[in-house]
């Protein structure tokens, strides 16, 4: 955690060993501050009070860092169950929760955070997938690759597998289901997103091979971080295949429009 309560207020460790309360759970925390790890409390008892809190990392900390010290790091309290989470951020004025993820996550957990707050925008970091990450700056000639280089050997593969064990009605029903395949691929995302080609310059197919995918089935608004100087909008995640359309923003102008 970036802050805990010393003498009443909300502060950040400043020298290892000093004490403070948990913002959350009001229970006793500790300084640590060194030249290794962004300075940090963590509770004394080594028990983590919110069970959604990672280890929190530099990439965490310099997003925390762009926002009003007020929005960074607010205890959220349902009412009626009494259940209390850190927001990374918090907006109160638009009543909108932002997470910085770095983790790998599980779905369960995306979906109860989802649940427990009201308006939710995850900002996932991708960096350490930038190898098996491309943004085709063409969304249609990187669609033609997704179903030409990606899908149609994978579609062989698999009919000359099920001919191989003489299961012939399961290839057969395979290759008549390639049409409708490419036909819905063309539909819902080529002819979809013709529009996008035109002079934009903001919308990328983004293909993350291996890609994580549970990231298909947020109900939230999804962001990822590249590091570089955007941040990359989820529009549609391609659920048979590893990617998403997204567009991206300058981070300034995100930081400034949740800063309001
Ligand atoms: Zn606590």
């Amino acid at each position: 955690m970036k802050y805990a309560i010393v003498d009443g207020k909300k502060r950040e460790a400043q020298k290892s060993g000093e004490l403070g309360k948990c913002i959350c759970c009001g229970k006793d925390t500790i300084a640590h501050c060194g030249k290794i790890k962004v300075n940090h409390w963590k509770h004394k008892s080594l028990q983590v009070c919110d069970s959604w809190s990672e280890l929190e990392t530099e990439w965490h900390r310099s997003w925390k860092n762009q926002f009003p010290s007020n929005f960074q790091e607010v205890v959220m309290k349902d009412l009626d169950s009494g259940e209390k989470h850190i927001a990374d951020i918090y907006n109160a004025k638009q009543d909108v929760v932002i997470e910085i993820q770095n983790s790998p996550i599980t779905l369960e957990e995306i979906n109860s955070r989802e649940q427990y707050y009201n308006k939710l925008i995850w900002i996932v970091n991708l960096q350490p997938y930038i190898d098996n990450i491309k943004l085709h700056e063409n969304i249609l000639n990187g669609i033609y690759d997704a179903v030409y280089l990606f899908w149609q050997p994978n579609l062989n593969k698999r009919i000359k597998e099920l001919r191989n064990i003489g299961n012939y009605f399961e290839a057969e029903k395979i290759k008549n289901e390639e049409d409708e395949y490419y036909s819905y691929l063309y539909n819902k995302y080529y002819f979809h997103n013709s529009h996008l080609v035109s002079a934009e310059d903001d919308y990328f197919l983004l293909e993350w091979k291996y890609q994580h995918k549970r990231w298909n089935y947020t109900s939230a608004h999804l962001f990822f971080d590249f590091g570089d100087s955007y941040v990359y909008m989820v529009l549609e995640s391609i659920k048979i295949w590893n990617g998403f359309i997204v567009k991206r923003f300058k981070k300034e102008k995100f930081i400034s429009k949740y800063s309001k």
